[in-house]
């Protein structure tokens, strides 16, 4: 985030090695290729190591209550290549994207990750659609206002009186235009713009929803 070294540009910088690849680096596009470039199986790897998908959870299926772990599972023929499966009963088995951020979604991951990006880097919903090449008219709009909400409601929760210092970069430009925060003063919302800080959000928020279903 260095302001010296803005001129080495992009490119230069980019981390070749997709596990090295960590969210705040998602601002340089080249990192976001690289990693949304690799096969599903190596993605959703990364995606478990960064919180966004599950590990393990307990069972879920089962007649009654099933003891066992449900672990991630290659499995061909699967959209995904994976499944979460129960160590105690191989019939037990749940999409990989269940109580994760993607469940309920039948795009994939790289494109609700490009819609993401899209619309982080404030491009318009006609433009962030486009990127993604979902439908303008209803999937963007569920994805944008979902969006919109996670941030909502992450800023209430957990940001509205903390100073923000550190890696945190503040300008002019008002990121509560897009969210009103302060909800009995919309005229003063935090003035927060950086890609970093928002992907920040999004990682916490993820982070923070993933750990609710580890028991
Ligand atoms: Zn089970």
């Amino acid at each position: 985030m260095a302001s010296s070294s803005i001129n080495a540009g992009n490119y230069r910088k980019r981390i070749l090695n997709a596990d090295e690849i960590q969210i705040c680096d998602l601002q340089n596009p080249w990192n976001f290729f690289i990693l949304m470039n690799q096969d599903d199986s190596a993605l959703n790897k990364w995606l478990m190591d960064n919180n966004l998908l599950l590990k393990s959870m307990p069972c879920s299926k089962g007649d009654d209550a099933c003891s066992g772990t449900m672990r991630p599972s290659q499995r061909a023929g699967k959209p995904s290549g994976a499944t979460l499966r129960c160590n105690k009963n191989r019939n037990h088995e749940v999409a990989i994207r269940t109580n994760s951020f993607f469940e309920n979604s039948k795009l994939c991951i790289q494109d609700i990750f490009m819609f993401v990006k899209s619309y982080l880097d404030g491009l318009s919903l006609r433009h962030v659609s486009l990127s993604a090449g979902v439908h303008y008219k209803t999937t963007a709009v569920d994805w944008a206002s979902f969006i919109r909400e996670i941030f909502k409601e992450y800023f209430h929760r957990n940001m509205k009186h903390r100073v923000l210092t550190g890696e945190v970069e503040i300008d002019e430009s008002l990121f509560g235009r897009r969210v009103k925060f302060h909800r009995g003063n919309p005229n003063k919302g935090l003035k927060v713009s950086s890609l970093y800080t928002e992907i920040l959000f999004f990682k916490i928020y993820i982070h923070t929803f993933v750990s609710h279903v580890h028991f």
